[in-house]
């Protein structure tokens, strides 16, 4: 606590802008946020926080905030300016419900929940766009039919574009564990990154603090249990590669975020693969099925099945992702449901 306070004393106080009386206020804003978000802050890898975020309104003290942003205390000499959409300037904003959210950009893309049903999945995605504007305008703008509640940038800050209360549609036709609607029971956050059709660059480090961040305070604030934090890929395998196999799962799973295992040696040995048609295709494809993934059992390895294997290899075996399912891929989709609570029958509820 004393160097979070210390910390946030020094980052105000190099904002030129700021004057005594503003020092004070924020000052104090920084004590009782501090105080608000506990203890996370300071353990392990979110010591290494991606920005100082306020979320309260300072709109004169903030000349580098676009309309509708809260003031984040950010060096404005370090990053651009968020790229509003024209569409959405004038738009409602609203109060973020994460308190390491620093602005608001409201998408017109949304709807209400279904009533009664809860929150209990988090999807993480990739934008896949050749750059942040184009990706906040596609996920914001009226008439894309598209959002998410959350857009991770590149440099940390977090932008929330719909409230966690509707529907947002970033999900699109997907399944998980029995859910055929994954859009009404989760929270879509997507990640900057230009993704497989444009380079696929690594996920910076202060992006990934901030993703778990956020994904902390999501899982504390709804109660959403780990193994339930999952990549677009995994709920719609045969549309979606994102956030890809570059996607540092096992940094998140060492803070609590998402459910992994290290995965098993890649080895020789025996393989099933494309047409293979065998009881032990019909055995692993109920295994896949009852961690949560929408596969036909048939004991036909088909494409659909190919596709699975591909998608549960991107997040959860990413040092060859072929489809093929061969012994490292069959022992640490095992250990994944042994270590699951219930011994991966809880997988299915
Ligand atoms: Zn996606």
């Amino acid at each position: 606590m004393r160097f979070a306070l210390g910390f946030r004393a020094k980052r105000s106080l190099g904002r030129p802008q700021t004057g005594p009386a503003l020092h004070l206020s924020v000052t104090a804003v920084s004590v009782k946020k501090t105080l608000i978000t506990g203890g996370s802050r300071s353990r392990g890898p979110l010591v290494a926080w991606p920005a100082v975020h306020f979320a309260v309104p300072f709109p004169d003290f903030c000349p580098y905030m676009s309309v509708g942003s809260f003031a984040s205390g950010v060096d404005s000499k370090r990053q651009r300016a968020l790229p509003v959409p024209r569409a959405n300037a004038h738009m409602k904003t609203f109060t973020p419900d994460s308190s390491i959210a620093s602005d608001v950009i409201p998408s017109a893309n949304y709807g209400d929940r279904p009533r009664g049903r809860q929150v209990d999945m988090i999807v993480l995605h990739y934008t896949g766009m050749p750059d942040v504007e184009s990706a906040v305008a596609r996920l914001c703008s009226p008439g894309t039919d598209v959002s998410a509640h959350y857009i991770v940038l590149e440099d940390g800050r977090i932008v929330q574009c719909v409230p966690e209360a509707k529907r947002a549609w970033h999900a699109g036709v997907s399944f998980w564990a029995g859910e055929e609607d994954v859009n009404s029971c989760s929270i879509g956050v997507e990640i900057v990154n230009s993704g497989h059709d444009w380079g696929y660059p690594d996920f910076p480090l202060r992006q990934i603090a901030a993703v778990i961040a956020l994904c902390r305070g999501i899982m504390l604030r709804l109660k959403i249990p780990s193994r339930r934090v999952l990549a677009h890929s995994d709920v719609a395998p045969s549309r979606k590669k994102d956030p890809g196999e570059k996607f540092p799962w096992h940094s998140l799973a060492n803070s609590g975020v998402g459910h992994w295992v290290q995965p098993a040696p890649i080895m020789h040995g025996e393989t099933l693969k494309l047409g293979t048609i065998s009881g032990n295709v019909e055995s692993f494809q109920q295994a896949l099925a009852r961690y949560g993934y929408g596969v036909p059992v048939s004991g036909r390895y088909d494409s659909a099945t190919m596709e699975v294997v591909t998608a549960f290899q991107r997040h959860f075996r990413p040092a060859r992702v072929d489809g093929i399912a061969d012994q490292s891929t069959l022992a640490t989709l095992h250990s994944l449901l042994a270590s699951l609570p219930g011994d991966g029958k809880a997988a299915a509820g």
